[in-house]
């Protein structure tokens, strides 16, 4: 019998083995991830019939101080927010929306209400949403819903009215931040991260999948600039650091939606994704926000996504607002806001797969408006507001910078970054939409009672000073 190792085919046999290992590796290497996405397709039809629907939820993510020229949807260059980027893909962008304040507590007062600032009055940090309020929460709580608000910043806190309609209304406890998590707003230092809303929000899940729901998360890691060693991918100046940290709240809004896929919930959640104002980096001599109400700091992102998700994403090219929000989704949702607001439902515009050009029917030009009391965290002064007014491409700003107060004149549409002031090239617009601001500036709240004024408390004002706000 002839030995084994002297025949040809047990070495054949071995090199097959080691090359079909070999080549096993190479392919597994090449297999592309399984897409995570479980929703089904779905098209303009299931968005006409989504009101219909009586098994929908409501999430929505608002990431405190998110530019919306930082993202890539938006047109950055920097790959800032991959994940985003895939869900704006598979949803609605509103290209052009802008928020209603530089400053969290006002801005976020109009997007509730769908009123413009000059209508809540909310503009001044000792006021506070009065009951006579009509917020969304409440239209939900009263159609079943059970609401759900989880919060990070203490300016939309209970204690200024921002509770009105949340059957639980809470900041989250903070975990013990990771060595891995990095801070560097050189202002600021709180408690806890963005995942602290994660975890708390899929306790809420847990508990109240199998009701019908809406759930609010108001995310502050951008804010903070907070940020993990892997996505420290952009470098290390203060714009830099912001948007490692957009890179890191895009990751945690991965794990969001994971947790939702893991609790089957995609298949049944509408995802709103807004942010209630900017931040700049110098582009006009000043820093971060709440103090002018430019581009920098006043454009914003709006992202929708279905429980299904779209072949082809959608984009309004219109100009909206954020007071277009609550109107838009609850319009979407088959349920309605009691009383008349500024915001208007951009529900057509969707169905019409963002193709219409010109802006809301019956009122053109299509107008949105800014609004910053300039003094809004001093005892005892002034008021002393600042009004923008953006009409097609153009965008009026007038307001006290670095002293004086300047009326701008900005045209997008020749100038991207509206560094260039046409006001004296232009008078006539300029006067035109002067009148315009000042009439817009002046007129009251919409609600008999105003805003409520508090008499705020030297702990409430210390929490606030501690996030980086200047209170005397
Ligand atoms: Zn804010």
């Amino acid at each position: 019998m002839t030995h084994l190792l002297s025949q040809r085919w047990p070495w054949i046999l071995a090199a097959v083995i080691v090359v079909a290992v070999y080549l096993s590796t190479i392919i597994e290497i090449h297999v592309p991830d399984v897409d995570p996405d479980p929703r089904p397709i779905g098209t303009l039809d299931d968005i006409r019939a989504f009101a219909d629907r009586d098994d929908t939820n409501v999430l929505f993510v608002l990431i405190d101080t998110l530019r919306a020229d930082h993202l890539g949807s938006y047109g950055y260059e920097r790959d800032t927010t991959p994940f985003l980027d895939t869900i704006a893909d598979r949803g609605v962008r509103f290209a052009r929306h802008l928020a209603q304040s530089s400053w969290t507590k006002c801005s976020m007062a109009s997007l509730w209400t769908g009123l413009y600032p000059p209508h809540t009055g909310i503009t001044r940090f000792n006021h506070a949403l009065p009951p006579e309020a009509e917020m969304p929460a409440e239209v939900f709580r009263d159609h079943g819903f059970t609401t759900t608000g989880i919060y990070r910043n203490g300016w939309v806190s209970g204690y200024f009215g921002f509770e009105q309609g949340f059957d639980i209304y809470i900041k989250p406890t903070p975990s013990i931040v990771p060595l891995s998590i990095r801070r560097e707003n050189p202002t600021l230092t709180t408690q806890g991260t963005d995942l602290d809303l994660v975890s708390t929000a899929a306790e809420f899940l847990r508990l109240h999948k199998s009701e019908r729901w809406m759930l609010y998360l108001h995310m502050m890691d951008v804010h903070e600039y907070t940020y993990t060693a892997e996505s420290a991918l952009f470098g290390t100046t203060n714009l830099d650091i912001y948007d490692n940290a957009i890179r890191h709240v895009d990751d945690v809004l991965e794990s969001l939606f994971a947790e939702l896929g893991r609790q089957g919930l995609l298949e049944n959640t509408l995802v709103v994704i807004g942010a209630d104002h900017g931040e700049a980096f110098g582009e006009r001599g000043l820093e971060g926000h709440a103090r002018a109400i430019h581009r920098e700091t006043t454009e914003v992102p709006l992202i929708l996504s279905f429980p299904f998700r779209l072949e082809e994403g959608i984009v309004l090219p219109n100009r909206t607002a954020n007071v277009d929000l609550w109107p838009t989704v609850l319009d979407l949702m088959g349920l309605s806001f009691p009383d008349e607001v500024d915001g208007v439902s951009r529900r057509d515009e969707i169905l019409a797969g963002g193709q219409r050009e010109s802006g809301v029917p019956g009122e053109e030009p299509y107008r949105a408006f800014a609004y910053l009391d300039q003094t809004w965290g001093s005892r005892g002064v002034k008021p002393q507001p600042s009004v923008a007014v953006v009409e097609g491409p153009l965008r009026f700003v007038v307001g006290k910078e670095h002293g004086p107060w300047i009326a701008s004149l900005f045209d997008s549409e020749t100038d991207p970054l509206e560094r260039v002031n046409l006001a004296k090239k232009d008078p006539d617009t300029t006067a035109r939409l002067k009148k315009i601001a000042a009439a817009f500036r002046d007129e009251p709240s919409r609600w008999e009672s105003g805003p409520q004024e508090l008499q705020i408390d030297e702990m409430e004002l210390n929490q606030l000073r501690a996030l980086g706000y200047s209170i005397p």
